[in-house]
């Protein structure tokens, strides 16, 4: 029977609603995003604008045959056939004030949702198709974040990212910029791009400067390609955290490492669907990770390509898989758990989020009960 009073200790109790939660639940609820990547992640009608303004050819000048053209939530064949919606929305990234202001609207979007952290990422490489330097490249990203702090009220991160498909040499560079711009605005380092055929150990170099500067690394791996990609990037790469871990289930032994060490994954449903690293969003092995005790986050990937946001990816999670009031709490915590911030933030984020989320689960459909009673 629900408590008229709750008193938070540490072990507070925690209610199932007496109804299903809805999306509007899941909007409400403290959540982080530390899985996404700018360049995947722009609104449409500022796609539309960007091009306009700086005379970029994008094959659409409205938002149908930009729908058309891009296919936002679409299964692809394959997670090459999936990036490449990037050639068009790289077009428009390419200038100091595009690069502002997809950082800026990053955080107003993410705001609007409860998205009280999110770790944004990006390969400031991919951006120099004008001339720009990669630190004004990563400057613009960073001032734009900042400003989206100020003005809603939310934090954030950024992570450069190397590229698989683009040279180790390039991927230096980037381990270099992420190394400057440590505890200025960065808060880690990436390997991203196509994983098949492009193993991470040919960036050991990068990783090596990126570890012995004490740099937060996390690697997509075990996406596209199987568990053996995912045993490279924790111990020749380094990684704290992996990107998608979708083909872990794999190898039990891996998987065990994977759980005894709390090492987060970063689980993005929807986006594994359009892959194809998961066949059907029923099979995608996040619920059997969860249940088993791992690390496990919920993440957007690219919030247009995807075509989603993190109030859809808990909803759909929830829905598919029937979570729990406690499954949910988890999957909030470990968002905070894992997020490349200092430990001493950490504790009180984790205090928060953990008092905030209990109090919206367990007022879950008593909205009415707190009505005031009318006066006779
Ligand atoms: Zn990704």
């Amino acid at each position: 029977m629900r408590q008229k009073e709750m008193y938070y200790s540490h072990d507070m109790d925690l209610f199932e609603p007496e109804k299903p939660f809805d999306r509007d639940f899941f909007k409400k609820l403290p959540k982080t995003d530390l899985h996404v990547h700018l360049d995947g992640s722009l609104r449409p009608e500022t796609i539309l604008d960007l091009a306009a303004k700086d005379n970029v050819d994008i094959g659409a000048d409205t938002l149908k045959k930009l729908e058309k053209t891009l296919q936002p939530g679409k299964t692809h064949e394959s997670l090459t056939d999936y990036l490449k919606a990037f050639d068009l929305t790289l077009k428009v990234l390419q200038t100091e004030e595009s690069l502002y202001r997809a950082a800026y609207e990053l955080i107003e979007d993410n705001a609007a949702e409860s998205v009280d952290y999110f770790e944004v990422r990006y390969s400031p490489i991919l951006h120099t198709d004008k001339g720009l330097p990669v630190t004004t490249i990563l400057e613009a990203v960073v001032e734009g974040l900042k400003d989206g702090e100020r003005d809603f009220g939310i934090k954030s991160g950024v992570i450069v990212c190397g590229i698989r498909n683009i040279s180790p040499d390039v991927s230096m560079q980037m381990a270099e910029l992420a190394v400057a711009f440590k505890n200025r605005g960065v808060v880690g380092y990436d390997l991203a791009g196509a994983e098949y055929n492009y193993p991470a150990r040919d960036h050991l170099e990068s990783f090596n400067l990126i570890l012995s500067n004490n740099i937060n690394v996390t690697i997509h791996a075990g996406e596209a390609y199987g568990p053996d990609s995912i045993h490279q990037a924790l111990h020749y790469c380094g990684a704290h955290r992996i990107g998608h871990g979708t083909r872990l289930k794999e190898n039990g032994d891996l998987l065990n490492y994977v759980n005894d060490h709390r090492i987060p994954l970063e689980i993005c449903l929807s986006s594994n669907v359009q892959t194809q690293a998961a066949k059907t969003i029923e099979r995608h092995p996040f619920k059997f990770y969860l249940d088993l005790g791992l690390r496990v986050t919920l993440n957007t990937d690219n919030r247009l390509v995807t075509l989603t946001t993190m109030t859809d990816e808990y909803y759909l999670a929830y829905k598919t898989f029937n979570l729990t009031s406690q499954n949910i709490l988890d999957l909030v915590i470990n968002g905070v758990k894992s997020a490349f911030i200092p430990f001493e933030y950490k504790k009180w984020f984790l205090r928060d989020t953990k008092q905030k989320t209990i109090e919206l689960i367990n007022s879950y459909g008593r909205e009415e009960e707190k009505q005031p009673a009318k006066a006779q």
